[in-house]
Order: structure tokens, then C-alpha cells, then sequence
């Protein structure tokens, strides 16, 4: 609308941008940047900014390579100093114009006829709460962000925790000022962290996000995940969002709180009193919906061969399908509510982690959960106890468990039909493609621990 297109051209001229990064994601959760001088952003903002789509990952077929790129003029931010890309490098970045101002605005693909293009997530995600919203819903999340900081010597990241922290220590070292930078530069651009805090494992840290919308808080991971990386390169070291980077450690994972709020009323439409743990009949259908797909999203919110390796006993991730209040292996967590519980009745789901494209999981997440609501599925008995507590003689069958690795999860997706309808053909298509691949290619390697392990045997 025409009130913010003369707020954004205000802060164009008051803050001196001379280059705008127009943002989008690819099937894979690659970020992808075009950048346009700031004269050319009036006419991007009129007819969209054209781009060769097939050379992009499972994006587009060569046929249909002709992509424009419309801002979304709500997700317009300056950059903050220390993310710009030139000032990676400290000593080129002092020989450069200090004026050299930078924005950015993530961007919705079209195809030349003016219709979202099927392969942008971010379309995919926009659908899904359309289909929210003709229900009714609005969908709500909050994301717990987990990473480690490793250093970054010889040219690469060495898998050297550069810490000596644990869970919630409080530290004066280096880590907690970094933390506090990548906070402050997600809060100028309108990011709300509501805590960070050190993580169980040396290295590991954590961001919590402020609840807000599905659309705003995948646009959020996908600008935190770049700004992180680059504010732990200004301090020398790598930020890695690899769900597993070490053997024997805690993995990092991308906890998502949500909820679903009453478009008509406002409220938190998963609160009830009266309810079981607090939750409203919709609560726990949208949670029986979530376990019902557990596996067939798990290559969505868990898509790496390595985020298979963190969905294992022992390092609180989640291995079976089932939910509880307190049991941190859980696959979805009914938290205590606060003290306000009207607001703070919601689910967390911990399979997904910090590696997958946001705009998919959030999408599956709420699909997942519409479809218990739509079927009203019947929610499961919790399972409070910890999994080694059960009868001996119970048989493991009974409990059905996370897919254990990527294949697997590759298989899970595509017997579900519901997340295939989610996703939409092309990126099913593009996604298991690229995907398979990766799988496939992982397969055929061999692998130190096997060389390790059998070589002196055999
Ligand atoms: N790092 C754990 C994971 O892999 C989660 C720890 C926590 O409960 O915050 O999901
Ligand atoms: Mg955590
Ligand atoms: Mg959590």
C-alpha cells in the first residue's frame, strides 16, 4: 500500500541506501540474494525484478526459468553495520565508503503471468495459512534457535568448541558478547529475541524468539541464520546450524512453539481451563494431527543425512512419536502454562532443527495440525515417563518411532499425502529429487568409523 511505499522510500533517503538485496529461499532453504542498485528499486517495486530461475536448486525447469521478484515492502530493513557483506573482512572494509548503506526486503517469486510461482516456499507457506485462515485460525510460533560457535582457523571451520560453558551458564567470555551483538543486530531489524543463553554443550548457544506469525517468524530464521554467520565471522569464529556437528554431543535443534489464535475473537484458541494439561479440544486434535504426520514431515523440519544423527537416545531430542509435559524426549511438549496461560497454552515440537527451510516447516506444522483439527483426531495418552521406565515386556512395536535416517524419512514423506498436498507438486517433486541425491551420494561413501572399526579386523 502506498503508506508504506513512502515510509520505505523515507528510510531509503534518510539513511542513504544505495543498494537493496532483494531475499528469497530456495526448495532447499538456501537464502538467495539478487542485488540491485537503489536507483532500480522503483521500478522492482512496479514491475518486479527479473532473474533466471533455473540455475536455482530444484527451483524451476529450464522451460520455465523466467522468474520476477516482488518485495514484500514489510520485511524492509537496513542492514545493520556489522552484517553488511563487505565488512567481513575487517581490512577491506575500512578501505571502503563508510556511506555504503545496504537494505534488504525478502521478496515472493512470480511467474510472468503475475501468479505466486508453485516452487517459492514462501508461497507454499503463504497457501497454508490462507487455508488457516478460512478456518478461522491464525497461526502463531515461537522458535528456539540452537547453534554452535566454532573457530574458524586454517580457511575452515574446526570442529573445536571455543568455549568451556554449560546449559545456562553465565559466562563473561567472548561467546556471551558475541550473543549479545547477534541480538542487538536482529533487533534493529525489528527481530524480537526474548532471552539467549548458552546451550548444554561446549559452543552451543540458543536464541528464543518473541511468539509472532508463521509469515514474519520464517522470514526471521531465514535473515537470523545469515546475520549470526556473519557477526561470529566478524569475532573470527563460524556459526553452524548443522543439527549434529559432533559425536557424543548435544545436537542443536529448532524447538517450535505454537499455537493456533481465534481470527474472530483473538484468543488463544488452544486454551481451556477445563482441558486436559490446559488445552482445548482444537489444541489436542492439532497435536494429534502433528504426531499422525511425525513422519511424514520429518524430512521436512529434519532434512539433512545429519539430522538423523541428532534424533537419537540421550541428548534430550526426540526419537519416538509420542508427547508429554516434562519428558525431554518427547517429540512434542505441552509446556507448564505461565502465568497467564490464556497466552501461553501451546505445543512445542522438537524434531525439526535449525538446518531445515523454515517456510516448509512451518507449513507442514500447520497443515499437520489442521487435519487433526478437521478429522478430529483423538489424542494419545501421554507419556510422562521416560521411555526406560516402560514394562519390560512391552513390545517396542507399540510405540512407533521418528524415522532413523533420511532415506527413511524420504520413504515416510512420500506415503503421506496430506504433506505432498502441502508442499505442492513441484516442490514434492523438486525437494525428493534433490534430496534423494543427497541420500543416495551419502550411501555410497565410506565412512571413517567404518574404516576405522573393520579395517584392522578384516
Ligand atoms: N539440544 C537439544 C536438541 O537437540 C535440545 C535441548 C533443549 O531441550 O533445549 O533438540
Ligand atoms: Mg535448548
Ligand atoms: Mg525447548
Amino acid at each position: 500500500d502506498q503508506a508504506l511505499v513512502r515510509q520505505v522510500m523515507e528510510t531509503i533517503e534518510k539513511e542513504h541506501v544505495r543498494f537493496v538485496n532483494l531475499e528469497f529461499t530456495d526448495v532447499v532453504g538456501m537464502a538467495k540474494c539478487v542485488t540491485i542498485p537503489v536507483e532500480q528499486f522503483p521500478d522492482c517495486l512496479e514491475r518486479g525484478k527479473w532473474f533466471d530461475g533455473s540455475s536455482i536448486e530444484a527451483f524451476a525447469r529450464v522451460a520455465e526459468s523466467d522468474m520476477y521478484l516482488f518485495p514484500d515492502l514489510r520485511t524492509f530493513t537496513v542492514l545493520p553495520v556489522h552484517v553488511r557483506p563487505q565488512a567481513l573482512n575487517r581490512e577491506i572494509a575500512d578501505q571502503l565508503d563508510a556511506g555504503d548503506v545496504v537494505a534488504r526486503v525478502i521478496c515472493n517469486v512470480m511467474t510472468p503471468d503475475g501468479e505466486p510461482f508453485e516452487g517459492d516456499p514462501r508461497a507454499t507457506l503463504l497457501r497454508s495459512l490462507e487455508l488457516a485462515e478460512a478456518m478461522g485460525y491464525r497461526f502463531q510460533v515461537a522458535p528456539e534457535l540452537e547453534f554452535f560457535l566454532l573457530r574458524f582457523e586454517d580457511g575452515g571451520p574446526t570442529p573445536l568448541p571455543h568455549d568451556r560453558g554449560g546449559y545456562f551458564d553465565l559466562s563473561t567470555d567472548l561467546a556471551a558478547t558475541v550473543r549479545r551483538q547477534m541480538v542487538q543486530a536482529l533487533q534493529q531489524m525489528g527481530i524480537v529475541i526474548e532471552a539467549s543463553h548458552h546451550e548444554v554443550a561446549a559452543g552451543q548457544h540458543e536464541l528464543d524468539f518473541q511468539a509472532g506469525d508463521a509469515l514474519y517468524i520464517a522470514d526471521s530464521l531465514m535473515t537470523a541464520k545469515y546475520v549470526l554467520k556473519a557477526i561470529a565471522a566478524q569475532h573470527g569464529l563460524y556459526a553452524t546450524f548443522l543439527p549434529k556437528p559432533f559425536y557424543n554431543v548435544s545436537g542443536s535443534g529448532l524447538h517450535t512453539h505454537q499455537q493456533l489464535i481465534d481470527v474472530r475473537t483473538g484468543k488463544n484458541a488452544f486454551f481451556d481451563e477445563h482441558g486436559e494439561y490446559g488445552l482445548s479440544e482444537v489444541g489436542c486434535h492439532f497435536l494429534a494431527g502433528q504426531l499422525a504426520h511425525a513422519r511424514g514431515m520429518c524430512a521436512i523440519v529434519a532434512p539433512l543425512v545429519n539430522s538423523y544423527k541428532r534424533l537419537v537416545p540421550g541428548y534430550e531430542a526426540p526419537v519416538y512419536v509420542n508427547w508429554g509435559r516434562v519428558n525431554r524426549e518427547a517429540l512434542i511438549r505441552v509446556p507448564r502454562p505461565g502465568r497467564d496461560p490464556q497466552h501461553s497454552a501451546r505445543i512445542e515440537l522438537r524434531s525439526c532443527d535449525p538446518s531445515c527451510n523454515p517456510y516448509l516447516a512451518l507449513a507442514v506444522m500447520l497443515r499437520a495440525g489442521l487435519d487433526g483439527i478437521q478429522h478430529r483426531m483423538p489424542l494419545p495418552p501421554a507419556m510422562d515417563e521416560s521411555l526406560f521406565l516402560r514394562d519390560e515386556g512391552e513390545p517396542i512395536s507399540r510405540l512407533s518411532r521418528l524415522p532413523a535416517t533420511l532415506g527413511e524419512a524420504l520413504d515416510d514423506l512420500r506415503q503421506d499425502a496430506l504433506i505432498r498436498d502441502t508442499l505442492g507438486d513441484l516442490i514434492y517433486e523438486g525437494f525428493l529429487e534433490a534430496k534423494s541425491i543427497e541420500w543416495n551420494e551419502y550411501r555410497k561413501h565410506v565412512h571413517p568409523w567404518e574404516l576405522e572399526r573393520y579395517l584392522p579386523i578384516f
